[in-house]
Order: structure tokens, then sequence, then C-alpha cells
């Protein structure tokens, strides 16, 4: 008898037997179409069977193998189990997520004809005489790139290097080498925003060679014919966000993960998987190099390349501007401050207006205000659905919920006592930038948050404005931080950064660190020394002295070491079981009882006690949290296997879900 094993996408940890008469091995990888409940669902065939469990008279036919593109590969279905494995996900779950939505659903792109202009220009050359001659490398640079295919095979490297070292460069050399032995290459990059710029800039390095980009923010036709492309050999560089480490590469020879220590790495829904540490499997599986690049490296990578696990490659020198910016702290303690900025930021930005350079102020909180106030009775502005503020939007006159979206009119009077005189308190960047227009009217000041760069498109014109000079003083948030080149900015003011030095989440001031650094390495270009002044109430505080030094290495030991006493992360390795429910006694006692079912495999695996999220409700479901901890990944590992079957057997409330994450980055 012919069985195929179905992977469909349902929350359930099986594969789905049916009857496949005409199946050969080589349908195994292939897309099917199968009768399920009433309707008919599409899945990945991952075995074929000659036997089942399940009762022959059970048995349903498939609907249809779909033939029409080549099998996924065997390489790319082992890495979907991994990940199912890893991240105690459903398989069918897995393979869903990692196919584009069009393939997902058991359809095909149409092919696109070739383009008209291939015909009308010659076939592209590496004619030298029309390429512009590549860059000198630095020593550094150069060291890097021979070390990259110095030994055969597997290999982890950290290229550490700060803002304007050159990391791009080598990545393109890293790149150039593939293509010439005719191999693929995947680079990985946190943001959707970042792929357009780096897309032509790949292109214009390699004109001849099919760049394929994979992100979440692509029409549906066309992720699904780059996968084909990438799938088929034909694309030779594929460039995307996380879900690009799913693209399947036959000629596979080189893995860039770019900014490796970003969180957007890190999938927060569905499959919680990070893309940094998939790509590191992956490249082992194929057996092939693969570059993290980071000016302000993960903890955990940083620690794998002093202890010898990984390799350290440095770029100390900045490639673009002759010095690093230089970093200097405003002590605001003793200062009464001008909505929030201090005399020596304010004077700052006067002389760069003085001398058309452009300056950023930034701060991590968009909107106006965090929170709507009303002193005389103590109300103030509250999410109905989730225990969080709504923050005030004056830009559109809204109160709006960053958690849940939940989104309403600013009252006239406060709902509770009919005061007229609401307050706004604290500052998001909406009030900053209204504070600097009133301050210097004759400058043009422009905010760079999710609000005003809603669309790709909106993101890429404030871009243009920017590096065209149409703008004198920027606010902005973490979105400026990352990948791009400003090369008027000379001026930089951090507001506000103190908070994250005592938040909860013990990966906070690393976090800081990397934004701090990031954002100023923005200042600073050719010939214009870049300055960055960061206003704090702890001027003495080890990470803003390891800023003023630029001492990445000094800042990441400290945290190591306090890691180490803790216990934490990359001492130890976590899971996190999530539980969402109507009431926080039944969230709780669910975790209670999962923690009980523990006990009896807990082999060298601490559980904590079940307590309630920081943010404890969202969209009116009351959310706990249960931490599991273990020195040890492979004990951490078979334990949560052991335990996942013990959870899908638990009894549970009516409107009560739960989830687990591996390796969480948010706590
Ligand atoms: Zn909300
Ligand atoms: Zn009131």
């Amino acid at each position: 008898m012919n069985i195929v094993r179905v992977a469909l996408d349902l929350p359930l940890p099986t594969l789905f037997d049916y009857l496949a008469p005409d199946a050969v091995e080589s349908d195994v990888g292939r897309r099917v179409t199968v009768p399920f409940g009433k309707g008919l669902r599409t899945g990945v065939i991952v075995e074929l069977a000659t036997a089942s469990e399940q009762p022959d008279a059970k048995l349903k036919e498939v609907a249809a193998i779909l033939r029409d593109m080549p099998a996924l590969p065997a390489e790319w279905l082992a890495l979907c189990e991994f990940c199912a494995r890893y991240y105690q996900t459903p398989l069918g779950e897995v393979t869903s997520f990692a196919l584009p939505p069009m393939l997902r659903r058991g359809k095909l792109p149409r092919i696109k004809k070739p383009a008209a202009k291939i015909a009308v220009s010659p076939a592209p050359t590496f004619d030298a005489v029309h390429q512009p001659p590549l860059p000198q490398l630095m020593p550094a640079q150069q060291a890097a790139v021979s070390a990259i295919f110095a030994t055969a095979g597997f290999h982890v490297m950290l290229l550490h290097g700060v803002t304007g070292s050159g990391k791009t460069e080598v990545y393109l050399r890293a790149i150039d080498a593939v293509l010439a032995r005719g191999g693929q290459a995947l680079m990985l990059v946190p943001e959707i925003a970042l792929t357009p710029q780096l897309e032509g800039r790949v292109a214009a390095r390699f004109p001849a060679a099919h760049v394929v980009c994979a992100n979440s923010g692509m029409a549906d036709a066309a992720r699904a014919r780059g996968f084909l492309e990438a799938h088929a050999g034909r694309a030779e560089i594929v460039l995307g966000t996380r879900l690009a480490v799913f693209m399947p590469m036959p000629r596979l020879q080189l893995i860039i993960v770019d900014e490796e220590h970003d969180a957007s790495f890190k999938q927060q829904e569905g499959l919680r998987y990070s893309a940094r540490d998939v790509a590191i499997w992956r490249a082992h599986q194929s057996d092939i190099p693969i570059v993290l690049g980071s000016a302000t490296p993960s903890l955990e990578t940083f620690h794998h390349a002093t202890t010898g696990r990984y390799q350290m490659l440095e770029l100390p020198e900045r490639a673009v501007a002759d010095a690093m910016p230089v970093v200097r702290i405003v002590d605001t303690r003793r200062e009464k401050l001008q909505e929030g900025l201090s005399a020596a930021l304010l004077a700052g930005l006067q002389s760069r207006l003085d001398r058309g350079e452009q300056s950023l102020v930034f701060l991590n909180r968009r909107g106006y205000a965090p929170v709507l106030a009303c002193p005389p009775c103590g109300w103030i502005s509250r999410c109905r659905r989730c225990a969080a503020n709504l923050v005030l939007h004056l830009a559109d006159k809204r109160l709006r919920c960053h958690h849940c979206g939940f989104e309403t009119a600013i009252p006239r009077a406060c709902p509770d006592c009919g005061n007229v005189d609401l307050l706004p308190f604290g500052r998001g960047t909406q009030r900053l930038e209204a504070m600097l227009v009133e301050r210097f009217p004759a400058a043009r000041v422009l905010r760079i948050d999710r609000d005003s760069a809603s669309t790709p498109k909106k993101w890429q014109a404030l871009l243009a404005t920017i590096h065209d000079g149409g703008a004198d003083i920027l606010v902005g948030t973490q979105m400026l931080a990352k990948g791009h080149d400003f090369p008027l900015l000379t001026l930089v003011g951090a507001v506000g950064a103190d908070a994250a030095l005592f938040a909860a989440d013990f990966r906070a001031p690393e976090r800081l660190f990397a934004q701090l650094m990031q954002v100023g390495g923005r200042s600073g270009r050719a010939d214009l020394p870049g300055e960055v002044l960061i206003q704090t109430e702890y001027p003495d505080h080890p990470l803003y002295r390891a800023l003023i030094d630029h001492d990445y290495a000094r800042f990441a030991q400290s945290q190591l070491d306090e890691r180490r006493i803790a216990g934490f992360p990359p001492f130890s390795f976590q899971a996190m079981l999530r539980a969402e429910a109507r009431t926080m006694e039944q969230a709780l006692a669910f975790l209670a009882a999962a923690r009980k079912a523990a006990a009896a495999i807990a082999d060298g695996v601490t559980l904590y006690d079940p307590v309630p999220m920081r943010l404890q409700r969202l969209m009116t479901l009351e959310r706990g949290q249960l931490l599991v901890e273990s020195p040890s990944r492979p004990a951490l590992q078979s334990f949560l296997t052991a335990w996942m079957e013990q959870l899908y057997a638990l009894k549970m409330p009516g409107g009560l879900r739960w989830h687990l994450d591996v390796d969480p980055l948010e706590f």
C-alpha cells in the first residue's frame, strides 16, 4: 500500500497519513492537496510509507500531488525538521511558515516573460572599463576576506567592526569569491527597510548576477518567484530578512548575517525562531562558512568569539571618517532642562545650524507623551484591553495603545471628573519635534519614527530628504540607528536613555549600548568629525564610560561577568512557557499544573514559579509565564520534548492558550 506522510499547518505535533496510489519516492518534498475535515488543505509530503498506524478504513486518499515545481530538497526538509524539534513546534507549522504564502496555498506564480531590456543591452560582462575600480581594502579587511575561505567547510566568524569600518565591503568580496566558484550566497539583514538600499548596492556590484530579495513586505507573486529562482539555483544571491533563512539554495556556499545582534532576527509569534541561530545550524548542515557581522555583537556571540568557539575577525579602523565621533556625557542632575534638553545640547544644535550641518536628537519613544492625565482627580489614559497606558499622539489627535493598536479620540474633558485641563506627562518624539520647531524657527525639523515612516515608501522619502540635506534637525527613534549613511550629520544628542539602565529585562543594557553606539555611528563622515552628547543623571555609569572610550569589549566583559554570576545566558539556556486566559487565576493555574507535571522529568533543569507577565493584560487576555532554565542545552532540549507531550495532555479552561518560547529574548 502506498501511503504519504503529510505535514499540515495545524497546531498538532503529528503527521497525517493519506493513501496515494501513484506516489513515488521523488514525490517526497512535494506539496500535496488532501481532504481534511470538510475541506481541502495543502501540505508537504515528508515521507512515503507502506503501512500506517491508522486503521486502513480510516485512511483517505490524497486529492492531488502537486508536481508543478521541483520537489523541495531533503536539506530543506531537514532544516524544517530541526526547527520543529528545537523550537517545539509542529512540523506542519514550520513547513507552512517556511514556504511563501502563494506556494503554501498550493498555487504557483505566473512566470514572467524575459524582460525586453535583455534583448536591447548586450550580455553583461565584467568589463573592467565600465566597472568603477574596487575600493582599496585596508589590511584588516583583507585579513577578514582571506579568513573566510582560509579553511574549508563549516566555521562561524564574528566580523566585529564599528559603523564605517567597512564590513559591507568584506561581505561583497566574500560574495564575489562565491560567485566565481559558481556558488550561491545568502545574506540576512534585520530590517525590510534596509533591503532596497542593499539590493541596489549588490546589484550594482554584480551586474551579471541574479539577485533575489525575500521579506514579508513583498507582493505574494514576487516572493514566490524569488523562492523558485533560489530553489532552481538561478538566483546567485539571496538578500532578505529573517524568513530568507528558509530559502532553498542547492549551491549555497556562504551565509552572512549582518547586524547579528538585532532582536528582529527572533520572531516573537508563531514559530519563535532565531534566524541567526537557524542560519548557524544551516551553515553546519551545508558545511560552509558563516559570517556574523556587528559593531555590538550579542553577548552570546561575543562570548563564543572570545572563548574560541567562533573565530573573531576585528575591523578596528574606521574606513570612511578619520576618527570616531567624540562621545560626551552631559550631567543633567543639577540642571533645569528646557523641555528635556540641556543647555549643552541646545548650544550644539545651534552651532550645527550656523554651520549648515545636520543634527539628530535620539529619543526612543514615539508619540507626543506616554500618557495623558488629570492631576486633580488622578485619572490617566489607560487602554481598556491592556495593562498599559494610552499614548498621546497630537499629530492626529488620538490616544493610542502601542501594544494592541486600540485608539480613540482625545477626550475634551476628564471622563471621571469633567476637568478640561488634561495634561500630557513625559515626552515622546512628537513633543520634542514641537519644542525644536518653536526653539529653532528657521530650522527644518524632521521626525522619523514608525508613525512618520509608516510605509516603506514614506521611509524611503524621508531618507532621501535627509541624504539630500533637506533637513537640519532630525528627531527620531531607533529606526534611525540602523545602517544608513547621513553625510551631513555631525551631532547626535541622546535623551531619555537612562530608563534602560535599570529595566527589569536583563538584556536592556545590552540593547541600550547597541542603540547608542549605532546612533552615534551615524555622525561624522569623511572630513566632518562627529560628536555625540548623552544626557544622563548617571554620568559615572560603566555603560556610558565604555561608550566614551568606544570600548565595546570592556562593556561586554562586564556584562558577561554579571551574567555568569547570575547564571543568565550565555551561561544557561532558557525556555519560557506563556499562557493567556480570561483571568490571571486560570493562566497561573495552568502554569502551576504544567510545573507539577514537569516535576518527575525535570532532570538538570530549574523551573521557576509561574508569575504574571510584565505586560499583564494584552487584548483583554491575562498573561502569565513560567521560566525554565538549564546550564546544559541538551538537558533542556530533552526535558522540553518530554514536557511538550504532557502539556498537550493537560486540561485547559475554555479560552486558554499557551505557547513555548525557546531562547526567549523578551521577558
Ligand atoms: Zn491595548
Ligand atoms: Zn479628572
